[in-house]
C-alpha cells in the first residue's frame, strides 16, 4: 500500500488523515473529503 497521510488532519478529531485515490480517509471518521469537494 501506498497511502500516505499528507499531514492534514481530521478537522473532527485532528488524527492525520490517510489521502486515498482523490479521497481523505479519517482512521475514525472513514471518508471525510473527496475530490469532489472544493477542498481539493
Ligand atoms: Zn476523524
Amino acid at each position: 500500500m501506498s497511502e500516505d497521510t499528507g499531514g492534514r488532519p481530521c478537522p473532527r478529531c485532528e488524527q492525520p488523515m490517510y489521502r486515498r485515490h482523490c479521497k481523505y480517509v479519517c482512521p475514525r471518521h472513514g471518508v471525510v473529503y473527496d475530490c469532489s469537494d472544493t477542498f481539493y
